[in-house]
């Protein structure tokens, strides 16, 4: 499998798109993995601060609605 944008070898896939980068374009990106209630019913979001992300994809920072499915 290539990079999404040069030759290379790709080392790692984007979390948000799936598209294949390599070491040098691969970036990061924070993300939110899940979220679930903490102590006291507090709402929280488990975080992964530097989740592989391709740069070329524009991942949304909260989830979009998707009235169509229902
Ligand atoms: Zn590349
Ligand atoms: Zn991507």
């Amino acid at each position: 499998m290539k990079c999404w944008q040069c030759e290379n070898e790709a080392r790692a896939a984007c979390r948000f798109c799936g598209r294949f980068v390599c070491k040098e374009h691969a970036k990061t990106l924070p993300t939110f993995v899940a979220m679930f209630l903490g102590g006291e019913s507090t709402p929280k979001g488990l975080v992964v601060a530097d989740a592989i992300w391709c740069g070329v994809c524009e991942p949304q920072p909260e989830p979009i609605g998707m009235p169509e499915l229902f």
